[in-house]
């Protein structure tokens, strides 16, 4: 996606050799018409999935599913919780995910209100490194007795291994901007 890749180039800068930040864009401050128009590119590569849910994952990916679930015809938009508190449901499917951007395992949970047998979710995350939230996400669906019809990615870092572990859930990953290297801290994106 041009504009996205435009706008890392621009906006976006690298730390130690794998991270990107996007912060000044994607997740920390917003800009509202860009996350439109990757909500519009989520919606033209699903529409044709009868999606019913949209998972994602706090706190990141709230923003990005809220304004993609407008195309979807305002599908329900559900986001896992990574922290414990005194008023979590007890009755949710959790799993484990490591982090590794923090390097170290979280718990991440969705209240069993909120998966139903037959769901046809579509996830989406801001970034792919080595698949495990969206792996994490995939097993909350799963558990629920959902269906996992797509995994939507703003950023993947298609240098780290998580879209071949994501694929060999049997789940297909659809990122809109592809960064292969960082290279003197420039990233280079995959060709399409
Ligand atoms: P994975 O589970 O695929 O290893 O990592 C994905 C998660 O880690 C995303 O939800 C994202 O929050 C975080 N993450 C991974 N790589 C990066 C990165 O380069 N930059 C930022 N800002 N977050 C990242």
């Amino acid at each position: 996606m041009k504009i996205l890749e435009e706008r890392i180039l621009k906006d976006g800068y690298v730390l130690g050799k794998d991270i990107l930040k996007v912060d000044r864009f994607l997740n920390h401050q917003v800009d509202v018409a860009l996350l439109n128009e990757i909500g519009k590119a989520f919606y033209a590569y699903f529409k044709d999935h009868g999606i019913n849910k949209i998972l994602t994952i706090e706190a990141s990916g709230i923003a990005i599913a809220a304004i993609t679930a407008q195309y979807f015809d305002n599908v329900p938009v559900v986001f896992a919780k990574k922290f414990d508190s005194v008023n979590a449901d007890p009755d949710s499917y959790e799993t484990n995910v490591y982090s590794f951007t923090k390097n170290r395992d979280y718990s991440v949970r969705v209240s069993k209100k909120f998966i139903h047998q037959g769901d046809r979710v579509l996830i989406l995350d801001d970034f792919l490194a080595q698949g495990r939230a969206a792996a994490g996400l995939i097993d909350l669906v799963r558990q629920g007795g959902g269906e996992v019809h797509g995994v939507g990615i703003v950023i993947e870092k298609s240098f780290q291994d998580g879209k071949t572990y994501v694929s060999s859930l049997g789940v297909d990953v659809h990122s809109l901007a592809r960064i292969r290297a960082f290279i003197d801290g420039t990233p280079i994106f995959e060709e399409v």
